[in-house]
């Protein structure tokens, strides 16, 4: 009975880039939020919800629209390398090396795995605003499909992302009145303010609050169309973020230790033998030349050769350098900060099913594989305590609210992708990982396997009790909520209730 009467036949996704949940969850408390809280929280909830790694725009996005993981859909990154395809620019080729920054930003849909469904596949008829994930949306119905490239170079070079926000405001309400089944509306504002001042800036708090005042007038829109009621609202984030009162220059330091470093803009050096893709800035994809082996660059480096040769200690002398991770020759996980080491181990509890370990295979609904951690030294990420055979739900509960919520499940499957790095490197709170060609400089960072950057509000108008939510599980979760099914085989995520 309940099932029928809570299913919705609209739902309104609305993505607010770069808010963390703290700061999300202050502003509501403190009455900033009155429209929010009044109309979404006060008749749903508001959850902490975990982001992914690397816990930034684009790779991050990927969870909400397909339950799929960065890792599970070859997207480790806004920027990465692919070591098998990468050669020197080609009229016809593609290199083999991408910035979904630049002009590769419209190839981010076309990159997508295919065969996998979207939330766009699911209602009719549909609205986009600004979101880049675009698979599904007929090209008439993403509203800012012409207009986002000038709005945002000129809110680029002009800072106004003010104006930015108030033509999603607009599109938003169009939409609303139009009477879209599904609407995805993404303020970008939050993000470039905070990137260029910081997380708690004036520019920043404002465009909070102008946030709110657009949600209450879309409730209004709702009420007078008499559809608030089958109206599913979802307010969430892509990533947190941190301020920044450092920059790390790898590639700077990769060049003077004798590994020198490809990295936008610079990715056509003579004579380079290592890469560095940074998102965010907080992380980083390596690549290592490693012409023994395969074509392009070769096959991913072990771990335990890049130790052999010094990478690793070079990388771990870096103040501010959360942890280098990479893969072992026996396909375990590790994890390296100057303290300690941590060792990831996986495999399908039915071992007829190895299968499931393939790159681009979802993890499956029926959490069929086990994750073990270990240490030596001092935890790396902090856990402190050996694990054995968790489930993929069990290691995130066991790692919710560490320093490095569930680490263990998003060092895992990023590196299911080809195109991830031989190493990926995540920054501390404070630090970035790029020091040069970021223009407007960034005063704040996201991307890191770290609290303040993976955890993000989940504000829903309809309540959700369970506690500990990935951003996989969203998508799922809010395909039940309006009456659709999505065959587990196609996901990573699974329903919360
Ligand atoms: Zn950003």
């Amino acid at each position: 009975m309940e099932a029928t009467d809570s299913r919705f036949k609209r739902f309104i996704f609305i993505i607010i880039d770069g808010a963390p949940y703290a700061i999300f969850k202050g502003l509501l408390e403190n009455g900033d939020l009155p429209n929010i809280k009044k109309h979404v929280v006060d008749r749903g909830s508001l959850n902490k919800a975990v982001s992914v790694f690397p816990s930034t725009t684009g790779p991050a996005f990927i969870p909400f629209f397909m339950g799929l993981y960065p890792g599970t859909a070859n997207i480790p990154g806004i920027r990465w390398l692919s070591k098998s395809d990468f050669h020197p620019p080609h009229r016809f080729k593609r290199p083999g090396v991408c910035s979904y920054m630049g002009i590769d930003g419209l190839r981010f849909e076309a990159d997508l795995p295919t065969g996998f469904p979207t939330l766009f596949n699911f209602f009719s008829p549909v609205s986009n605003i600004y979101n880049l994930l675009t698979r599904g949306c007929p090209p008439a119905k993403n509203r800012t499909r012409w207009i986002k490239p000038f709005v945002y170079t000129y809110a680029h070079f002009s800072h106004r992302w003010r104006f930015v926000n108030q033509i999603a405001t607009q599109q938003l309400y169009k939409a609303a009145e139009t009477g879209d089944k599904f609407i995805m509306c993404l303020f970008p504002a939050v993000d470039t303010f905070s990137h260029q001042l910081n997380t708690q800036s004036p520019q920043v708090m404002q465009t909070y609050r102008e946030i709110d005042t657009a949600i209450g007038h879309l409730i209004h829109i709702l009420q007078k169309a008499n559809t608030l009621q089958e109206t599913l609202i979802l307010i969430t984030s892509d990533h947190g973020m941190t301020d920044t009162h450092t920059h790390i220059d790898v590639p700077q330091h990769l060049d003077d230790a004798g590994w020198r470093c490809l990295h936008y803009p610079k990715v056509w050096r003579q004579g380079a033998v290592s890469a560095s893709m940074v998102s965010g800035n907080g992380m980083t994809n390596l690549y290592f030349k490693n012409t023994l082996r395969g074509n392009g660059w070769g096959a991913r480096t072990p771990f335990e050769h890049l130790h052999q040769i010094g990478v690793i200690t070079t990388l771990t002398e870096l103040e501010g350098l959360g942890f280098v991770a990479g893969q072992s020759e026996t396909g375990d996980i590790i994890v390296q900060n100057r303290t300690g080491q941590g060792r990831i181990s996986c495999h399908a509890q039915d071992t007829s099913r190895e299968d499931l370990q393939n790159v681009l295979t979802p993890l499956k609904g029926a959490d069929p594989l086990r994750f073990s951690y270990q240490f030596t030294g001092i935890d790396p990420l902090g856990y402190g305590v050996y694990y054995k055979n968790l489930s993929p739900r069990e290691a995130l509960r066991e790692t919710y609210n560490s320093p490095h919520p569930d680490g263990i499940v998003q060092l895992w499957q990023i590196f299911k992708s080809e195109r991830t790095g031989d190493l990926v490197l995540s920054a501390e709170s404070g630090y970035d990982l790029r020091a040069r060609y970021e223009v407007p400089e960034h005063h704040a960072t996201h991307g890191a396997l770290i609290a303040e950057h993976l955890h993000i509000p989940l504000a829903t108008n309809y309540p959700i009790a369970e506690q500990c939510i990935r951003s996989v599980d969203v998508f799922p979760t809010v395909l039940n909520l309006c009456g659709h099914t999505v065959a587990e085989q196609y996901i990573d995520g699974r329903i919360v209730k």
